[in-house]
């Protein structure tokens, strides 16, 4: 159950509402995000909910029968949108490209990669200072220094950047320099660092962790939510399956039933999904007709110089292409929710 509180609602309204559920045997958690206040008790019981809806400070009371009650959709209705500021959404309305290297590399590197973006009308670079590798020889990232030049350059570029942060010590020292902290597959079951990205005012994308369950992912979010943060997206970006042709098994079931689950915007990673340069367009497009709010992929100048993931890296050319065939794809799968279906194209 979700007691959603007024906005203006005052200590003692939240003291009254608080004895009242510990009366009636629910427990409390109290949640402060930037946008509201929260009651949650996890318990389901069957009462007269008129009890606690009638108090002073109480906006709305919502029976949610879903594990993870405030990323759940049985309480919000309006989708959630994450503001970037400067017109830069993400969102269930738009879609959104996020596209970069998989490591940031050099000044140079960036300056390249945000300047094609601004010219294709991306307004969202990612890029990792911060690298979890499989051995602990390969590149690991250029650290904060890199953070610190990807956002000024970016910044000039008016693009707004993602990156990945992996232990809670490095949070403050991104802070100033990030749009969007991303939560990676190895990390996307990190409690501690999910609990403090929940304090954090910026947005939050979590990736589905290798071996993670849909339930698992929705209640990573949860974590965040749970600590005071609103502002978060899922991003399926393949699971860890039998098969060994690709990399990951991009699983676009994900999509549809996330988006049924959730009122939080869903993105897919292709480029991690399959890891194979020569399919990323295919699975990317594929990922967009399951209903994707945006997609983020790996791209490179040179792909076969990149310091890390080069196999599933496209080249700007590749990029560029699939940029122009994603909107397309995006408005055509708009018109088919809409339900449209004698569309002429070309
Ligand atoms: C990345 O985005 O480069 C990355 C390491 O992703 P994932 O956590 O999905 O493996
Ligand atoms: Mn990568």
């Amino acid at each position: 159950m979700i007691i959603q509180l007024v906005k203006s609602a005052n200590d003692s309204e939240k003291e009254s509402v608080n004895k009242m559920l510990l009366s009636m045997g629910f427990s409390i958690n109290v949640i402060e995000t930037g946008d509201g206040q929260y009651i949650v008790s996890p318990e389901n019981k069957n009462v007269d909910i008129r009890r606690i809806g009638n108090l002073p400070g109480v906006a709305d009371v919502f029976i949610v029968k879903d594990q993870s009650q405030l990323v759940s959709r049985q309480w919000k209705v309006n989708n959630t949108i994450i503001d970037l500021g400067d017109g830069v959404k993400i969102s269930r309305d738009e879609f959104s490209l996020m596209a970069g290297p998989c490591s940031i590399e050099s000044e140079e590197q960036v300056e390249k990669t945000a300047s094609f973006l601004a010219g294709q009308g991306v307004k969202i670079m990612r890029g990792g200072v911060f690298k979890p590798r499989s051995s602990p020889y390969a590149f690991r990232g250029l650290g904060i220094e890199g953070l610190k030049f990807f956002h000024s350059i970016c910044r000039s570029h008016g693009i707004k950047i993602i990156t990945e942060v992996m232990q809670v010590s490095q949070i403050a020292e991104m802070y100033d320099y990030v749009d969007v902290f991303q939560v990676g597959a190895r990390n996307s079951q990190n409690f501690n660092l999910l609990d403090a990205l929940g304090e954090v005012r910026k947005p939050v994308l979590v990736k589905r962790g290798m071996s993670g369950t849909i339930e698992e992912l929705l209640s990573s979010a949860e974590y965040i939510f749970s600590n005071g943060n609103e502002k978060i997206i899922l991003c399926e970006r393949g699971i860890r399956t039998y098969e060994k042709a690709y990399r990951n098994t991009l699983d676009l079931n994900a999509v549809p039933l996330l988006k049924e689950k959730s009122h939080l915007p869903v993105v897919v990673d292709p480029s991690h999904g399959i890891g194979m340069r020569e399919h990323v367009e295919t699975m990317a497009l594929a990922s967009v007709m399951s209903g994707a709010d945006g997609i983020l992929v790996e791209i490179h100048e040179t792909p076969e110089k990149a310091f890390s993931d080069a196999r599933q890296t496209l080249d700007y050319s590749e990029a560029a292409s699939l940029f122009d065939k994603a909107r397309l794809a995006y408005s055509l799968n708009k018109s088919f929710e809409a339900g449209l279906t004698n569309l002429s194209i070309g």
